[in-house]
């Protein structure tokens, strides 16, 4: 989940033009709120763990080489290597709150009109933050908002779709980038079992995070994972994409790019999809 509130509230200091925005929300954020309630419930501020990459802030202590620390450097590596990124201008802070509760607490009383999600990446003209707590799915949850803190640390624009699709893909754990996401293959099966097609042009379209479905974030998955694990050519779009990101402020669209690359993109890509799920149950996926 990636929220940017480039005119937030909590803005300060010069804008940051690079960062890609939730224009509407903030502006709606900025129309309905009066004092910010920011700091009425702290943020974890107890312990402080510096990488490179990122700071954890949190109330417990965390070892510097805990596994958690070392998954999120080896993360980094994995995502600019695979994307060509360039060294992130900004660290990204994490702010991993005790429990469940005090994470639902600051949240709320911060940005109330956000959903109710298990982690947030928030970038602000100040910050480029992550918000989550201890859980069974903090691995996961860490790893899906750092890969949009680093991209939005490494890029002047991601477009929202491609900033989800990237995310789910960098969220699968293991030993390489790009394993099988199960339940995005399971959903997406599923849905072309049901008449359903997909469109990267509607993709493309997306500007509103809220809007975005269990389909939407399936969808990016697959393309994202279609780009980067089924030719050379297709690979190529998108990591010249990226490279396009770092100067541009406002996104070209990936379609025409990609559908000249790969002409026959669109059956490729329902069909690498479809090819790994013969891998996979079709029923009991986790839905975020
Ligand atoms: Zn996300």
């Amino acid at each position: 989940m990636s929220v940017s509130f480039p005119n937030s509230p909590l803005t300060v200091g010069p804008p940051r033009a690079l960062l890609a925005g939730l224009y509407l929300l903030a502006v709606l954020l900025s129309g309905c709120r009066g004092t910010p309630k920011t700091f009425s419930v702290e943020r974890p501020e107890v312990h402080n763990l510096k990488t490179d990459a990122f700071e954890i802030r949190s109330n417990f202590p965390i070892a510097q080489d805990a596994p958690l620390v070392r998954e999120l450097l080896n993360l980094k590596a994995s995502l600019q290597q695979t994307l060509q990124l360039p060294e992130q201008r900004d660290p990204v802070i994490v702010y991993l709150f005790s429990n469940e509760e005090s994470y639902r607490r600051y949240m709320h009383n911060t940005w109330p009109s956000l959903p109710a999600r298990r982690a947030y990446f928030v970038g602000t003209s100040r910050e480029l933050s992550v918000y989550s707590y201890h859980s069974e799915f903090v691995e996961e949850d860490l790893r899906h908002e750092f890969t949009h803190g680093l991209l939005h640390a490494s890029l002047n624009t991601v477009p929202l779709w491609l900033d989800e699709g990237l995310a789910e893909y960098f969220e699968v754990r293991g030993n390489q980038p790009g394993l099988p996401h199960t339940g995005h293959i399971q959903f997406l099966q599923q849905a072309r079992s049901e008449g359903w097609t997909p469109s990267l042009y509607d993709l493309e379209h997306l500007t509103d995070f809220r809007r975005m479905t269990q389909r939407e974030y399936a969808e990016a998955w697959g393309w994202v994972h279609f780009m980067l694990n089924s030719t050379p050519q297709a690979r190529q779009v998108l990591v010249d994409y990226m490279a396009q990101l770092q100067k541009r402020s406002v996104a070209s669209p990936l379609l025409p790019q990609l559908e000249q690359a790969v002409p026959t993109f669109f059956n490729d890509m329902t069909a690498h999809v479809g090819a790994m799920s013969s891998g996979v149950q079709t029923a009991g996926y986790e839905a975020r």
